[in-house]
């Protein structure tokens, strides 16, 4: 009786340890991936930040200003004009973000309405 308890639980120990193994390994897959993908994301935005810089670089002086110091929209931003808002304007609808909030990332979903809330001012 007592036997068969011990062995019976070890059992269950068993399946559990294999359980966990599982999901470990699908854990580390999950990492994996998520350090590639973060790899990836850096270099695009590195290459990003470089095209933006020689595009528009007071604009990209601007906008760093501005996510540095988290202003709130709507203040501060009326003298973007001219050539500077016209290359942000290009970069926003060959699909990059010129936003605060998702700045120099593609745009993978439509618009964007904090882009289009800066364009339009
Ligand atoms: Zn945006």
């Amino acid at each position: 009786m007592e036997k068969i308890n011990i062995f019976a639980h070890m059992q269950e120990m068993e399946t559990q340890l294999e359980g966990m193994r599982n999901t470990l390994a699908d854990w580390k897959q999950t990492v994996k991936e998520l350090m590639e993908a973060n790899q990836q994301l850096s270099l695009e935005n590195e290459q990003l930040r470089r095209i933006l810089k020689r595009e528009a670089p007071l604009e990209v002086e601007q906008r760093l200003a501005e996510t540095q110091t988290q202003l709130p929209s709507g203040e501060g931003q009326g003298e973007v004009v001219g050539e500077g808002y016209d290359n942000l304007a290009r970069l926003y609808h060959e699909g990059f973000h010129i936003c605060n909030v998702y700045f120099g990332h593609l745009r993978t979903e439509g618009d964007c309405l904090f882009c289009l809330s800066f364009l339009n001012k």
